[in-house]
Order: C-alpha cells, then sequence, then structure tokens
C-alpha cells in the first residue's frame, strides 16, 4: 500500500516508517510533494489531524496518514496538549519545549506530576474523502524533574512510565512503538483500514 505521511516532524516520522514495514507499505513523506505545511487551526487532535492528511492528500494524490499527537499534564489543565509542539512559543525547539514544562511544574510533588501522551491518527483516500478513518489512543505516565535518557523525541526524557521507572527516552525504540500512543493509534487503523478497504491494503 502506497501513502503519504503528513507531517515535517522527523521523530514521528521514524517511528511511522518503522511501524508501516515493506513490502506491505510504502511510505512516503509529504517533504517529498510540498515544503509547505498546513496551519494547525482545529481545537482538538482530531481536527488538526485532518486538516493534515488533507492537505497531505492534496499535494501527492495518494491516500494519507496524519498523525497530530502532544502531552496532557493534569496539574496544566490539560496543557500543552495540542500546543505541545509550540509550548515555548512559534518556532520552539523540543529543548525549549522541555525546559518550559519542567519550569511550569517546579516544586510539584511525584504525585502531582501525572500526564499523557495522546495521539489521533487519520486516514483520508483523497482530500475530498468525506469519511476519515480515525483512530486515538494515550499512553499514561508522569513527568520527571530531571531528563533521563537520549532515545526518543520530544518531551520522552522526561516522561517515566506509569508502571516502571523508565523515561520513555530510557526504552529501546522497538518497546517505545510496541507500547506508544502512536504506536497503539496505528495498529487499530491500519486494522479499520484493511477491514474497510480490503483491496486498498
Ligand atoms: P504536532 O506535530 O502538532 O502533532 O505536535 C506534536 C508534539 O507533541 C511534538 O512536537 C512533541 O512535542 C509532542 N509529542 C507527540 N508525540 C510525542 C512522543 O512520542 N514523544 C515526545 N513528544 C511527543
Amino acid at each position: 500500500m502506497r501513502l503519504v505521511i503528513a507531517t515535517g516532524n522527523a521523530g514521528k516520522l521514524k517511528e511511522l516508517r518503522e511501524l508501516l514495514p515493506p513490502p506491505a507499505f510504502e511510505v512516503l513523506p509529504q517533504s517529498q510533494f510540498t515544503s509547505v505545511s498546513v496551519e494547525e487551526t482545529g481545537l482538538t487532535f482530531v481536527e488538526n489531524a485532518i486538516l493534515k492528511a488533507r492537505h497531505a492528500a492534496e499535494a501527492s494524490g495518494l491516500p494519507a496518514i496524519a498523525d497530530d499527537s502532544g502531552l496532557e499534564v493534569d496539574a496544566l489543565e490539560g496543557a500543552p496538549g495540542i500546543y505541545s509542539a509550540r509550548y515555548a512559543g512559534e518556532g520552539a525547539s523540543d529543548e525549549d519545549n522541555l525546559r518550559k514544562l519542567l519550569a511550569a511544574l517546579e516544586g510539584k510533588s511525584p504525585a502531582e506530576r501525572t500526564a499523557r501522551y495522546q495521539c489521533a491518527l487519520v486516514y483520508l483516500r483523497s482530500p475530498r474523502d468525506p469519511s476519515p478513518l480515525i483512530c486515538q489512543a494515550s499512553w499514561e505516565g508522569r513527568i520527571t524533574s530531571n531528563r533521563r535518557g537520549t532515545g526518543g523525541f520530544g518531551y520522552d526524557p522526561i516522561f517515566e512510565l506509569a508502571d516502571r521507572p523508565l523515561t520513555v527516552a530510557e526504552l529501546p525504540a522497538a518497546e517505545k512503538n510496541q507500547l506508544s500512543h502512536r504506536g497503539q493509534a496505528l495498529r487499530g487503523l491500519i486494522t479499520q483500514v484493511r477491514g474497510i478497504y480490503p483491496i486498498a491494503s
């Protein structure tokens, strides 16, 4: 199955490619078709994922999968949420965002640091597909006080698993893909695509 992945985020692209291996999938990055990214004007992960998938399907002429994801921190009433990539401002780096989050939670006890990653994945057959396939998943954990580990991307060095004293950046990549919000959502989405459009798969 040939499809375009609607993201310019290198960390996400790497994980989605690992989760969609050849020969069953031929995954092309959106950057192969356009350098323009769409404005994320939605107020939910699902809305933004649909906007991104539509943009990528339009630019490529291929079916598209888009991910919109982020981190919800309970002590911050769900922030940074859909603004996770730009928490420290437009164009912020992962390091800027991570530092801002550590500062926002300074002085909080471990019990007050609960959080979860959220991921919405959307599959569109074409830009005007009126029936997007959607799968959402989350991954529970807590925000640490210090960075640990070098794997993953984004907030992974400060996101600790709920059931083990390891940050996601300390997990091997294959284990992250097995457990993560993105891995769970993608497995659910592929099951839907195969069930609904058997010819496409
Ligand atoms: P998006 O590209 O607008 O969906 O923004 C996603 C942002 O959420 C990323 O830039 C990261 O800051 C954060 N994020 C989403 N998934 C992960 C993950 O698996 N690890 C670490 N950070 C993540």
